[in-house]
């Protein structure tokens, strides 16, 4: 699943558009009315955590890759298409996506101090966040786009594997200044994998997601699905701290 860095990437890319006229819009995309893109000059493209946003003058189209979704840039898929724009350079096109129309502000939409890879990202913010649901699993609490958006199940395995936090452990129960580093790496991880895209390296860096041995200990990692999300964990017993609840 795409996670906050590939969306910045595909911004990189899409920006060659910028500026340009929609000439013609096709898709199946329900929500999307193609006679409205038509003539309209697209003014910037944004992103919002996992989220691709096209931007007009009076409304945007956001784009969610889901599960399984992609693109194409100057080129076409064998497969049905939900999106393709075309502009007077070049043509991208979406596949197997979520798109939707909208119509407020952007900014009544989207708070961009919760996204990882915004400049007005706020830490503070996420912390507090954190502390409002105590009891959660940070395995769950970590990819809840609302508190630290961009973040998917890939930069979570990796950022509780490089603070040694284990993934069953219960937020409340992590002391402030690691849960408060933790963030941080949130952040730290998120750039270097935009870095990696770039380069095209990005699986050659992961150290524990889809992975089988601890590079620490040299050990087999456990996999399963933890929290009440069920999402995919690959953790190490020995090197990954537990935190819960002290028992009297
Ligand atoms: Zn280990």
């Amino acid at each position: 699943m795409p996670e906050g860095p590939q969306m910045v990437f595909l911004k990189e890319q899409a920006e060659q558009f910028v500026g340009q006229t929609v000439l013609l819009a096709e898709g199946s995309a329900k929500h999307v009315p193609n006679n409205r893109l038509q003539g309209q000059v697209l003014t910037e493209i944004k992103t919002y955590g996992k989220e691709f946003l096209f931007c007009f003058s009076s409304f945007a189209i956001c784009i969610h890759l889901m599960l399984f979704g992609k693109y194409a840039i100057n080129s076409r898929l064998d497969r049905e298409l939900r999106l393709g724009l075309e502009f007077e350079t070049g043509e991208i096109n979406f596949y197997a996506c979520d798109c939707r129309l909208i119509e407020k502000e952007l900014s009544e939409v989207y708070d961009w101090s919760t996204d990882v890879m915004s400049t007005l990202f706020d830490k503070a913010k996420a912390l507090e966040k954190l502390h409002t649901k105590p009891e959660r699993q940070i395995s769950d609490a970590i990819l809840d786009q609302s508190i630290l958006a961009g973040v998917g199940n890939g930069i979570k395995n990796e950022v509780l594997y490089r603070r040694q936090i284990h993934p069953e452990s219960m937020v409340g129960a992590i002391p402030e200044v690691e849960l408060l580093k933790l963030v941080n790496e949130c952040v730290k991880l998120s750039f270097e994998y935009l870095t990696w895209i770039r380069e095209g390296t990005a699986k050659q860096h992961w150290q524990v997601y889809q992975k089988k041995e601890c590079p620490r200990d040299f050990i087999p990692l456990q996999k399963g699905k933890t929290g009440k999300q069920l999402r995919s964990s690959y953790y190490c017993d020995r090197c990954q701290r537990l935190f819960l609840p002290d028992v009297l």
